[in-house]
């Protein structure tokens, strides 16, 4: 449609139309238990560190593996290798249907977490799942294109999404890893899959276009995160094919730039 057709049907002339200017407000204005005692958490990880070391588990690359955690366990998650991403979904361990949603904890934090912001469950449950208590690249920050770690944007690389773009069928994603894990080890359906935790992952929104984007993953050999669960849980997480996310989807990704995770779960005596 030509923009002169287009202005004649919406009954626009050649005037910009203009809106009144307000200050952004924030929504959802830190609700007091998404505010968590830095003292308390601070505290709770010590206890798990000085505690017992009661599962390690490697995610292979480009697979996905699942583990539990009781309330107050403190789970480390290491690039242990070389540079990766990787995708985390959680379950409450004890009723399945209450799950991560990570757009209503974009909304109460931010679209990337931050040490002490926490992972909500859907509706009609809304409770913290888990506290984000360490992370070895915090300094990160936001950098000058707006990107920043650990994003709850993005919803996880799949092959529905690849075909679309290649027009080609493929298994290898972090969907159909983790759809395998949960099946294979928990007896779990595709449909338990659900929109992810990007942990180490940089992603952002370009400023002209507010397009997804993402850069390579600055972690490096030896960094890592901790989160604290704050009830009984199932975890699942992807040690994502698209490896440190150096190269955009529908490209082939070398199998060097591809690495395990290492997961460690430590417990208060
Ligand atoms: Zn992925």
């Amino acid at each position: 449609m030509t923009e002169s057709k287009q202005n004649s049907w919406c009954g626009r002339h050649d005037k910009p139309r203009e809106f009144a200017k307000h200050q952004p407000i924030i929504c959802y204005d830190k609700p007091a238990s998404a505010l968590v005692s830095k003292e308390e958490y601070d505290n709770k990880r010590y206890e798990a560190l000085t505690g017992e070391l009661v599962e390690t588990l490697v995610v292979p690359k480009r697979e996905a593996r699942t583990w539990t955690m009781l309330t107050g366990d403190l789970c480390r998650i290491t690039v242990h290798e070389g540079s990766q991403v990787g995708d985390v979904n959680f379950w409450n361990l004890d009723n399945r249907q209450e799950r991560f949603y990570s757009g209503k904890t974009r909304q109460l934090h931010g679209a990337h977490l931050r040490v002490y912001d926490r992972l909500w469950s859907c509706l009609p449950y809304l409770r913290p799942m888990a506290t984000f208590v360490f992370d070895t690249l915090a300094q990160y920050g936001i950098d000058e294109d707006g990107g920043a770690l650990h994003d709850v944007i993005g919803t996880r690389c799949d092959d529905y999404t690849y075909k679309l773009i290649t027009g080609q069928e493929r298994v290898g994603s972090c969907h159909s890893s983790l759809v395998k894990a949960v099946v294979e080890e928990r007896g779990m359906t595709e449909q338990d899959v659900h929109d992810v935790w990007n942990i180490f992952m940089c992603t952002g929104f370009t400023r002209d276009t507010e397009q997804y984007f993402c850069k390579p993953s600055p972690a490096q050999k030896g960094d890592f995160i901790e989160f604290i669960a704050d009830m009984n849980l199932l975890v699942a997480l992807s040690a994502c094919p698209q490896g440190d996310v150096s190269i955009p989807v529908g490209v082939q990704v070398p199998d060097e730039k591809c690495h395990p995770l290492k997961v460690e779960i430590f417990r208060k005596k």
